[in-house]
């Protein structure tokens, strides 16, 4: 990876883990449906490699993920089970789940690994230390999770969805144990630098999504670094609002307009809105749509996609991109009637990645954008698996569980 300063697996792997814990922070917090399955394996399947190059190593793998929102202690709706159960079908092999997060189970457990044995602990997030604000309180977590590895353990984290979070098992168990980099959160922080830093031009970024609020930093931050910005999805009629137009009963964020003008004011030549909005009565996926110019939405009508010019427009800016990053639906692309936007859209990045662009999706709606719409994976250079660290990564904010993995 470029910051060389952090170890990674392979380090890991060339000082040897035969018969050794290593605790592995692992992304698996995947969506389920009400009956418990998993509607979306993406963060399973991403995290493998550094589970399975660990384990044909013969290193003893405590894995360590959340799962849900649970209050603060167990829910049996958010056991990690299904997931255990899913990981060891790609691992091809048991892996077992403790009955507790650190408890006697976890380290009856821990104590009986042979080498090469994969164990799960239960969602971490049922220890209210693990997002505790006390620094104290999240440390004695850490070291209970330490504990399980042993006097030669090692940490590998591996969870990119939240290293931008300052947890027990993501940054405070960094500061017990010898620390690296999983090869998920390798890759991701490759491909962010890349973003960021010798950035190849023209450097376009297409931004959507509900709030401007939830992307303003990232508006600011690439204002300077990008050729182009182009804004679709309900953020963009708090801009056309700032441009004094009319937005009817589109979504608004009424307090951020005069941010939005004074992008306009600094950024104006990068940044480029919808000509063109596809509008309907209601929130509703049999809302009859219709097309008018930006300028034109009824009073009594809202904004739920970009038009085919303003489609066109954005298609004629990504066409020559050299990079291209892309977060956030330009429109509700979960109704098929408002999806034409988003894809037209995701279909011009694929373009532009076909002749040589390197392209990046990042957030978890675009990233299910692109699989609901049936859109190829590998048509995009990366699809980043954390939406929220890689927008704080790109408002330039330093992630706790990146940086405590640099060794000064
Ligand atoms: P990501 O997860 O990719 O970062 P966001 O969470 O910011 O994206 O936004 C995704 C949501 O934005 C989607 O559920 C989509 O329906 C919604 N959205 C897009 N365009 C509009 C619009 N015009 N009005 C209301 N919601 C919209
Ligand atoms: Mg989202």
């Amino acid at each position: 990876m470029a910051d060389s300063s952090i170890k990674s697996l392979s380090d890991l792997l060339a000082e040897g883990v035969e018969g050794r814990g290593v605790l592995v922070r692992s992304d698996l917090n995947v969506p389920l449906d009400d009956e418990g399955h998993i509607t979306d394996p993406g963060r399973i399947l991403a995290s493998v490699p550094t589970l399975k190059a660990l384990s044909d190593a013969g290193a003893k793998v405590v894995v360590v993920a959340h799962l849900g929102r649970p209050k603060g202690g167990p829910e049996p709706k958010f056991s990690l089970a299904p997931v255990a159960a899913a990981l060891g079908e790609q691992l091809g092999r048991h892996v077992q789940l403790a009955g507790d997060v650190v408890g006697s189970d976890a380290l009856a457990r821990a104590e009986g690994l042979t080498d090469g044995d994969v164990l799960m602990l239960e969602n971490v997030r049922f220890e209210k230390r693990e997002t505790s604000k006390d620094d104290a309180e999240r440390l004695s977590l850490a070291k209970a999770l330490a504990e399980l590895v042993g006097e030669d353990g090692a940490f590998v984290s591996d969870g990119f969805g939240v290293v931008h979070r300052k947890q027990a098992s993501v940054y405070d168990v960094a500061t017990l144990l010898p620390h690296y980099a999983g090869t998920l959160v390798a890759t991701e922080v490759k491909v962010l630098e890349q973003l960021t830093s010798s950035t190849e031009r023209p450097y376009a970024v297409v931004l959507g999504g509900s709030k401007v609020s939830d992307k303003l930093g990232v508006i600011e931050n690439l204002a300077t670094k990008a050729d182009s910005i182009v804004i679709g999805g309900g953020m963009c009629f708090t801009f056309l609002a700032a441009q004094g137009l009319s937005v009817g009963t589109s979504l608004l964020q009424p307090e951020m307009i005069d941010t939005c003008k004074k992008l306009l004011e600094d950024y104006g030549d990068v940044i480029h809105l919808p000509v063109d909005i596809v509008v309907a009565a209601e929130f509703a996926a049999d809302s009859p749509p219709q097309t008018v110019p930006a300028d034109k939405i009824p009073e009594d009508k809202m904004g739920l996609d970009i038009g085919p010019e303003s489609v066109k427009r954005f298609t004629a800016l990504l066409s020559n991109a050299r990079t291209v990053f892309w977060n956030g639906p330009m429109g509700v692309f979960e109704f098929p009637e408002y999806a034409a936007g988003t894809k037209g859209v995701a279909e011009a990045v694929i373009g532009a990645t076909s002749k040589g662009a390197f392209s990046v999706v990042g957030g978890g709606d675009s990233a299910a954008a692109v699989r609901q719409l049936g859109l190829p994976d590998d048509g995009f250079s990366h699809i980043s698996t954390g939406g929220g660290a890689s927008l704080e990564y790109l408002e330039g904010k330093k992630l706790p569980g990146i940086d405590i993995l640099t060794n000064s």
